[in-house]
């Protein structure tokens, strides 16, 4: 190389980012440059334009991860290479992922948590199909027993969360997901039974639903789907849904029997980035009982080195987020998760109590019943000057993404906003965020908008 190049090239490093010659120009956003840059010019540049995504602290609709301790990022960093499926590779990982199955099971009431089966997986959806699989596996196997026919699999459920609406759909069943009617935005015994019959696979009950919070009741289905057995002989398994419940009810209400202490929940999901407080990419899934989940759902590898059971729907994986799971159990323990779960809920019925003061918003939960958070609909008896879409974009003029939307059928008339209050959203966060509404109360009365907003002009948060 000349060393007139050499020169610029060494003049080239010592530049300031901003007066690079890297940064003269802009990159091109969709298909490769021809040369490379340096990874300090790189990194500026992509570092910059994600200022642009909102603050995820004052993402007030996401139930994930949003603050994490120090030593998480450090395990996250020492963890980067290492695949999650290379079991013979990495045997600590694989050890370690294997005592947090355990730890889980223990947590939700296993009669054997020691013995019992169950894997970690990318998040609660991955989960929610593999415990969905299996339901369906142990159906068509009951159903072929019995010289039935095994083409018309549906499944009962409340209002669910997305995933449910995907598994349907990718395995072919028909999801008989019950309406919210009047008041009742949740499932219930009644309604299940209406829906059951010797096609049903199974029922799911969510642990803290997605629209407002509030757990369904899983006793009480439970005991209504005994009843039905004894009085037909339909045996109709029952998995929860606990993506987020299920690492907050152990803590915070060990008395509400929701888990493995009901014979007739087979199978339990959760996800490990939401309440479990573990970075995003990581969920379980747990069977009761290892006969629960059929065998020939379970394939072997060898190519690995030794020979390997896998269930999950995905191959590679990173496993860092399962040490920094295993890092919060042995970093909290029980009491650990329970003084920040339970400083959650101080702080969802702290605001929740206050946001009725305010005037404009009917509460329709607040904190009790079920997990820590909060949601509201804007009271019809008098114009306020705003409907709640802009409320939500008021706010978002001050970093606050407080999402609004309608309830699913039959109550898409009722619009409502959602707060999750997690780790990391402390009290003053709490009062800083009412402050803030009450100046946008006072901004629309001064200032009143016309024109309603619609949920597809909104630019918000979508399902
Ligand atoms: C979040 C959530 C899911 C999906 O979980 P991911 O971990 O995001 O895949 C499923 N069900 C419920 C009730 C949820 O809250």
């Amino acid at each position: 190389m000349p060393l007139v190049q050499k020169n610029s090239i060494k003049e080239n490093e010592s530049d300031d980012i901003f007066a690079s010659f890297d940064l003269s120009v802009s990159v091109p956003k969709y298909k490769l440059s021809k040369d490379e840059i340096s990874p300090r010019h790189a990194y500026q540049i992509i570092h910059d334009e994600l200022m642009l995504d909102g603050n995820s602290r004052l993402n007030m609709a996401t139930f994930c991860s949003t603050w994490l301790e120090p030593e998480v990022y450090t395990l996250m960093n020492e963890t980067i290479d290492k695949n999650m499926i290379d079991k013979d590779e990495y045997p600590q990982t694989a050890e370690i992922e294997a005592r947090c199955v355990h730890i889980v099971a223990d947590l939700w009431n296993s009669p054997d948590a020691a013995n019992t089966i169950g894997c970690s997986t990318i998040g609660s959806s991955e989960a929610a199909m593999l415990a969905g699989m299996a339901m369906k596996w142990r159906w068509r196997k009951k159903m072929d027993d019995l010289g039935k026919p095994t083409t018309r699999p549906n499944l009962v459920t409340g209002p669910v969360q997305i995933c449910w609406h995907k598994f349907a759909k990718y395995w072919d069943i028909e999801l008989r997901e019950v309406p919210m009617e009047g008041n009742r935005l949740i499932l219930n015994s009644a309604e299940v039974l209406k829906r059951c019959d010797e096609n049903t696979i199974g029922v799911v009950p969510t642990l803290g639903v997605t629209y407002t919070c509030q757990y369904e009741p899983v006793k009480e289905i439970a005991d209504a789907l005994d009843k039905l057995q004894e009085e037909t002989g339909l045996d109709i398994p029952i998995h929860v849904d606990a993506a987020s419940g299920g690492f907050i009810a152990p803590f915070i209400e060990p008395k509400l029997i929701w888990d493995f202490r009901i014979p007739r929940v087979k199978s339990i999901n959760s996800s490990g980035h939401k309440y479990g407080l573990s970075p995003l990419g990581v969920g379980w899934a747990i069977w009761r009982e290892a006969d629960d989940l059929p065998k020939d759902l379970i394939f072997n590898v060898n190519y690995l080195g030794g020979d390997m059971p896998t269930f999950t729907l995905n191959f590679s994986r990173p496993s860092g987020q399962v040490i920094a799971q295993y890092y919060n159990f042995v970093r909290l323990g029980r009491e650990g998760y329970r003084k920040i779960h339970q400083s959650c809920y101080d702080t969802a019925r702290y605001i929740a109590d206050e946001i009725i003061k305010l005037g404009p918003f009917e509460v329709i939960y607040d904190g009790r019943g079920g997990m820590p958070g909060l949601c509201w609909t804007l009271k019809n008896d008098k114009a306020y000057g705003f409907d709640l879409y802009h409320f939500s974009e008021k706010l978002r003029s001050r970093g606050w993404q407080v999402p609004t939307y309608s309830m699913p059928n039959d109550r898409s008339d009722l619009v409502i906003q959602r707060i999750l209050i997690r780790h990391g959203v402390s009290k003053d966060m709490g009062k800083l965020l009412l402050k803030d509404m009450k100046r946008c109360i006072k901004h629309f009365k001064d200032n009143p908008v016309q024109k309603p907003l619609n949920e597809k002009e909104y630019g918000g948060y979508k399902h």
